[in-house]
């Protein structure tokens, strides 16, 4: 690609409508239309991967491989590091672009964008930092020297809910340990993603070290990728549905798995808690995102002493957000990304009514052409309705009250996801035991936000294998080889 010589303006959807990114060239093509959440009509048309685009990329990450893996550490960390200059300068316009496709408030989109900005600046730290291992083994009969390798081409597959995050949380490590990448957006938010593999051009990653493909088939393509014996990784973020098939899929030829699938975090607040802290925490840990988020809070599980204090203070913040489009300043809770989803929640919501819950604040759609849903809250939710069994993936908050901390325990793991959980307590040692009996693989305690790209980010049980980020995260796209040495 030649760069335009006038300043690139990134926020505009059809500059990033060209066409797949394989081996530092746009493959035009159309077929998948890209739906502004907040109107419901179409932004841009993205072209559509087949067969013959996915083997062209697995053989342009191929023919990048060598070359990437000899660049030394110190100069991948340079251009890691030039992405998250270049990221950072275009922050206002990437936000205004994931608002767009995605709906989430600017606000949101710009806490988004310096997320996902951070996981460069932390990969160009971390390549610089690969770890290795010399010891004698305990019999003393050799001595054992431990290397980590690259582990090879890098399949990565990522949701709409993050667009620019959950692909820089993958291409960053796997980058930084020397992988060359295919990446497939989803079909929802694709623009991003190509708006990412500009800059990354700029920024002076080699052709063929990124390669980015949106196809309407990623069940087939995405086989076909895992098919071919030249990829070695699958990084995947999204449902547990999809996730199970793609292990199936991954199974056929052995290749390693990363999984950051769903979530259905517990919130408990005991007795004992700041009510007002409990509550901020509580708006962040639902209203981020306008609650599509996999560490989203999908049941608030509130102590007997405090439950009532604790529903009237969340139903009176939730009820004075204002709604609106993501791209407007104004907006605290934008539009849900598909009018599926909106239908979803709404289901979730209705079947609770019809088994007693009682409606706070909120409860219905309004009849609207974009895709949006009020924020709510619930009282009196059967602890076994669907909605505390399913990610909620919106702006609705279901209330349950307590009585003993072992009952809240039993409820908060009561399902077969462990993602994260949020505690609230002023008693330390409560909040240690509670942390300690929840599976999740994520806690906040007395905090309602814990992603960082210096923590291990990741979940027990069904909500996933392994961690991104953190001091690990960057060994989930290397091997260690092992060398038994005699000398
Ligand atoms: P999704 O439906 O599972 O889709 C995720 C990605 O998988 C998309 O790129 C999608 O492509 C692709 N895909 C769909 N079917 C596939 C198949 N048969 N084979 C291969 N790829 C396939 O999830 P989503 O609705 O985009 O995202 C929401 C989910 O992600 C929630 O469950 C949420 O909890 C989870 N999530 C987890 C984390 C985490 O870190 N644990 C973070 C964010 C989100 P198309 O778009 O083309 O269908």
């Amino acid at each position: 690609m030649t760069l335009d010589a006038a300043p690139i303006d990134y926020a505009d959807p059809d500059l990033h409508a060209k066409g797949l990114w394989i081996g530092g060239r746009w493959l035009s093509g159309r077929g998948i239309p890209v739906t502004d959440p907040s109107t419901g009509q179409t932004l841009a048309e993205v072209a559509d991967a087949g067969l013959a685009e996915a083997q062209a990329a697995i053989d342009a990450a191929e023919a990048a491989a060598a070359g990437w893996r000899a660049t030394p550490h110190r100069q991948r960390s340079e251009i890691l590091r030039r992405m998250f200059i270049r990221m950072t300068e275009e922050a206002e316009a990437l936000a205004r672009l994931i608002s767009l496709e995605n709906g989430k408030a600017l606000s949101d989109a710009r806490g988004e964008v310096a997320y996902a900005a951070e996981f460069f600046r932390w990969y160009a730290e971390e390549a610089t930092r690969i770890p290795g291992e010399f010891r004698r083994t305990p019999s003393g009969s050799h001595n054992i020297l431990v290397d980590h390798e690259p582990i090879g081409i890098s399949l990565l597959i990522t949701p709409w809910n993050f667009p620019a995050a959950m692909a820089t949380r993958k291409i960053g490590p796997a980058l930084a340990a020397g992988c060359t990448v295919i990446l497939k957006p989803a079909s929802e938010t694709p623009l991003t993603a190509y708006a990412m593999a500009r800059l990354a051009e700029e920024a002076g990653v080699p052709p063929g070290v990124i390669n980015v493909l949106t196809t309407t088939q990623p069940g087939p393509v995405t086989a076909a990728i895992l098919a071919d014996p030249r990829v070695r990784k699958l990084s995947f973020t999204g449902s547990t549905g999809v996730g199970r098939t793609l292990l199936a899929e991954a199974a056929k030829t052995v290749v390693s798995c990363s999984m950051e699938l769903g979530g259905n975090a517990p919130f408990l607040v005991f007795d004992d808690a700041d009510l007002s802290v409990a509550l901020d925490g509580a708006m962040v840990a639902k209203m981020r995102n306008a609650g599509e988020a996999c560490t989203a809070a999908n049941r608030f599980y509130v102590q007997d002493g405090i439950h009532d204090a604790f529903v009237a203070g969340l139903a009176s913040r939730m009820a004075a957000l204002k709604v609106g489009p993501g791209t407007d300043p104004a907006t605290q809770c934008g539009p849900m990304i598909t009018r599926k989803a909106v239908q979803k929640i709404d289901r979730l919501v209705r079947d609770a009514v019809d088994r007693g819950a009682r409606i706070v604040t909120g409860g219905s759609p309004p009849a609207a052409d974009g895709f949006y849903y009020p924020p709510t809250v619930l009282t009196h939710v059967p602890p076994d309705a669907p909605i505390a069994q399913e990610e909620i993936f919106g702006p609705v908050a279901p209330v349950y009250r307590f009585q003993t901390e072992e009952q809240a325990l039993r409820l908060a793991n009561a399902t077969e996801y462990g993602l994260a959980a949020y505690v609230y307590t002023t008693d330390l040692t409560r909040a240690f035991r509670v942390s300690r009996g929840i599976e999740a693989g994520m806690i906040g305690l007395n905090r309602g936000l814990m992603s960082d790209p210096a923590a291990p980010f990741g979940g027990v049980k069904q909500s996933g294998l392994g961690r991104e980020g953190g001091v690990t995260g960057i060994l989930e796209f290397m091997e260690p080889k092992y060398l038994a040495i005699d000398f």
